[in-house]
């Protein structure tokens, strides 16, 4: 593996708040080439191939308009941090019948019955409350569900996730709920302009997923490692991202700041 020590790929979160708006067809078009570029340019630095990075696009706050834009430009799977945006998105574009969400942010556990019915993916899994009601709701809809279990690797408490050391555990409770099909582990990095300690985030995650890969219960796959967004998805496949949530960079910036997602966050 190469020895990411010696790269010096920066944060982009200069750009926080300024990425332009994505208006048309084309805009979508131009700004998802862009992120595609940055990840094979990323995937080069390292000697990855960029088709084993799986770039989902993150579509919490915009609009319907603004999503069938970017269906048309080709975004097939959307991330949405939000359980209730996410499922009136879901059914305001049913006609859409190949459009499938994601649900990356944190689950109460009165929304499982929602989640089970509508998403295609959740990556947020951290406590076993959720497990057990996500399990139950999917065996009723007769469905299984691709989950990451999420990991808060920078020891922040405005940030969600399992503190790295309780993970092990976590995972040995899986295998009892049979609808839920583990693919890997989930985080968010450190907000920082300094690229060494949101890299270290990152590099943490890789570790415990290596780690736990060794002995992990049969049945779980530990093989995807969901990691990096707009300012920093670069730093995270140079430690081995196999999904990057990327919003800003293809919608535009939000018109809200990040400390109304994460509460407690002290912005930069
Ligand atoms: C909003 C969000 C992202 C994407 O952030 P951008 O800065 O828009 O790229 C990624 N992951 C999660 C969990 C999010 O809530």
């Amino acid at each position: 593996m190469t020895d990411t020590s010696v790269l010096d790929t920066e944060t982009r979160h200069d750009l926080h708040d300024r990425w332009p708006r994505a208006e048309s067809v084309e805009d979508f078009r131009e700004n998802l080439a862009a992120v595609h570029a940055r990840i094979a340019a990323a995937a080069a630095r390292v000697g990855r191939d960029p088709a084993t990075v799986r770039l989902l696009p993150v579509s919490k706050t915009m609009d319907e308009a603004h999503i069938r834009l970017a269906y048309a430009a080709g975004c097939r799977l959307l991330g949405e941090n939000k359980v209730q945006e996410a499922a009136r998105k879901w059914e305001a574009m049913a006609d859409l019948a190949d459009l499938q969400w994601s649900v990356i942010g944190h689950l109460q556990t009165n929304k499982a019955k929602l989640v089970a019915r509508f998403a295609a993916e959740f990556q947020a899994l951290d406590n076993l409350r959720a497990a057990e009601a996500l399990d139950r709701r999917l065996q009723i809809e007769g469905r299984s569900l691709d989950v990451f279990v999420q990991v808060n690797t920078s020891g922040e408490e405005s940030k969600y996730g399992l503190p790295p050391e309780e993970v092990a555990g976590f995972l040995k409770e899986l295998p009892a709920f049979s609808a839920l099909k583990v693919r890997g582990l989930m985080t968010l990095a450190l907000f920082s302009a300094e690229a060494a300690r949101v890299r270290r985030c990152f590099v943490l995650l890789r570790d415990l997923r290596d780690r736990l890969r060794q002995d992990a219960p049969a049945g779980l796959s530990l093989d995807e490692l969901s990691m990096g967004m707009s300012g920093d998805f670069e730093i995270a496949i140079e430690e081995g991202a196999t999904v990057v949530r990327v919003g800003q960079a293809i919608f535009g910036a939000r018109k809200l700041p990040d400390s109304h997602f994460w509460p407690g966050l002290v912005e930069a």
